[in-house]
C-alpha cells in the first residue's frame, strides 16, 4: 500500500472504479467499509489514501460529524451528492433524537465507538443478526448506534454488539466483510441463541422508532415533539441505573410489575445509558417499558415505593419536558404547600366569623407555615419582651 499515498490526485480527479448504492438507512463508515472492501483495500489504507490523512479518519466518529472535505471527496468519487452522503451520518437525526446537534463529544443516546489505537473497547456498534445475514450485501444502519435499540422490529430478534464465537466487539474496518468477525473471522450473522424478546417490548421499540421517525410522540395521552419525549425516557431509564434510589426504584418495579432488578454494571459512579452493553440495555428498557405502560400510574406508584420525588424526576435534565413536570408536581412533589396572603386572610376572616377572632395558633392550624402572612391578618398576639422576627419582618414591609 505504501505506493497510494503519492497518488492522491487519483483519487480526486476521477470518479472511483467501484461505486455502490448507498443503502436504506446506512451508516457513512458502513459505506465507506463496502467501498474499499469492493475496491480490494484495507478502510484504513482507503481513507489514508484518497484523504491524505496523517491521523487516521477512523480515529474520529465519522458518523456522528463528517468534516466537509470528506464528505465532499466521497461524493465525487461515487457520484453522490454531498446531500446524500450527509444523509448518512447521524445529524440527520438533529432536532428528533435531541435539541440540538453537537458534533464533537459525547451526545444522549449516541453510543460512542472510539478508535483509540485501532481498539474499540466499547461495544457501541449493534447489529441484527437476521438483517445481516438476509442483506445481498451486508451493511450496518444508522439506528444501530443508538442506545434505545435492543431488537429488531423486522425480526422479532435481539440484537448483539458482539461476536456470538470470540466475544469480541465489532471492528468493522478490520474484518474480512461486514459479516465476519475481525478476530476469529466466523461469520456473526449465523444465529445461535434462541432467545426472543418480549412482544411489549417489540412494541415499545417500534414506538422508539416511530418517534424518531415522525418527530413526535404521544405521552400521558398528549402529543410531544420526540426530542422531549427521548429526553423523558432516558431520564427514567438513569433512575434504574444511577443514584441511591436506583436499587428501590427497580425493586418497586420488579416486585409489581415483574423483570430483573440485578444492578447494572457501573465501572463509575455514574454510568451513561449508553455506555450499557446490549443485554444490560434490554433489561434496562424492559423495567421503563413495564413502568411506562399506563402512564403515569404506575410510574408514579413505583416512585412513590421507592421514595422518589420530583427532584430526583428531573435531576440532571437538560429541560424538563411541561407534560413530565406536571406529573412530577401533581403526583410527587414533597415541597410543603404555603398559603398565599389572600388564603390567610380569608381564613382570618373566616375565624373572625366564627370564632370572634383570629389567632395565631388558629392560623396556623389552617395556613400552617405561611408565618409572615400570618402576622400580617392574626388578631391576638402575646406580648412578648423581644417581638418575633416574623412580626417585625410583617410590618416592616
Ligand atoms: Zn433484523
Ligand atoms: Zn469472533
Amino acid at each position: 500500500m505504501s505506493g497510494i499515498k503519492s497518488t492522491t490526485n487519483l483519487w480526486t480527479a476521477k470518479k472511483w472504479p467501484y461505486r455502490p448504492r448507498p443503502r436504506p438507512n446506512e451508516l457513512l463508515t458502513s459505506y465507506l467499509i463496502r467501498i474499499a472492501n469492493g475496491l480490494e483495500i484495507k478502510p484504513i489504507s482507503f481513507l489514508n489514501a484518497a484523504w491524505g490523512s496523517r491521523q487516521s479518519l477512523l480515529d474520529q466518529d465519522l458518523d456522528n460529524y463528517a468534516p466537509n472535505h470528506v464528505i465532499a471527496l466521497l461524493g465525487k468519487g461515487v457520484g453522490v451528492e454531498p446531500d446524500a452522503v450527509h444523509a448518512m451520518t447521524l445529524f440527520e437525526f438533529e432536532g428528533r433524537l435531541n435539541e440540538t446537534h453537537i458534533p464533537i463529544g459525547r451526545k444522549a443516546w449516541i453510543m460512542p465507538t472510539t478508535v483509540a489505537s485501532n481498539n474499540r473497547k466499547r461495544p457501541g456498534m449493534q447489529f441484527c443478526p437476521t438483517c445481516l445475514a438476509r442483506d445481498e450485501r451486508p451493511y450496518l444502519r444508522r439506528t444501530w448506534r443508538m442506545a434505545f435499540m435492543t431488537c429488531c422490529i423486522q425480526h422479532g430478534c435481539l440484537l448483539r454488539d458482539r461476536c456470538p464465537y470470540c466475544d469480541q466487539p465489532l471492528h468493522p474496518h478490520l474484518s474480512p466483510s461486514l459479516r465476519h468477525c475481525f478476530r476469529c473471522g466466523r461469520d456473526i450473522s449465523k444465529t445461535v441463541d434462541n432467545e426472543k424478546p418480549r412482544f411489549e417490548m417489540i412494541e415499545q421499540q417500534r414506538r422508539f422508532e416511530t418517534a424518531l421517525e415522525q418527530g413526535w410522540a404521544m405521552l400521558n395521552h398528549r402529543p410531544i415533539y420526540s426530542h422531549l419525549y427521548f429526553c423523558v425516557i432516558r431520564r427514567i431509564a438513569a433512575m434504574f441505573v444511577n443514584g441511591l434510589r436506583a436499587k428501590p426504584f427497580r425493586e418497586a418495579v420488579v416486585n409489581q410489575l415483574g423483570g430483573d432488578d440485578s444492578e447494572f454494571e457501573k465501572p463509575t459512579k455514574r454510568q451513561p445509558i449508553e455506555y450499557l452493553g446490549v443485554a444490560d440495555r434490554y433489561r434496562l428498557f424492559d423495567l421503563v417499558e413495564r413502568t411506562m405502560e399506563d402512564f403515569p400510574h404506575r410510574f408514579v406508584s413505583a416512585c412513590r415505593k421507592a421514595r422518589l420525588s420530583r427532584s430526583h424526576l428531573i435531576k440532571d435534565m437538560p429541560y424538563v419536558p411541561f407534560v413530565y413536570d406536571e406529573v412530577a408536581k401533581e403526583y410527587l412533589d414533597e415541597r410543603p404547600y404555603f398559603p398565599s396572603e389572600a388564603e390567610v386572610m380569608a381564613a382570618a376572616a373566616w375565624l373572625r366569623r366564627t370564632q370572634g377572632r383570629a389567632t395565631f395558633r388558629d392560623l396556623k392550624m389552617i395556613c400552617g407555615e405561611s408565618r409572615a402572612a400570618i402576622y400580617q391578618h392574626m388578631d391576638y398576639e402575646r406580648n412578648p419582651a423581644t417581638p418575633s422576627r416574623w412580626r417585625v419582618r410583617a410590618f416592616d414591609r
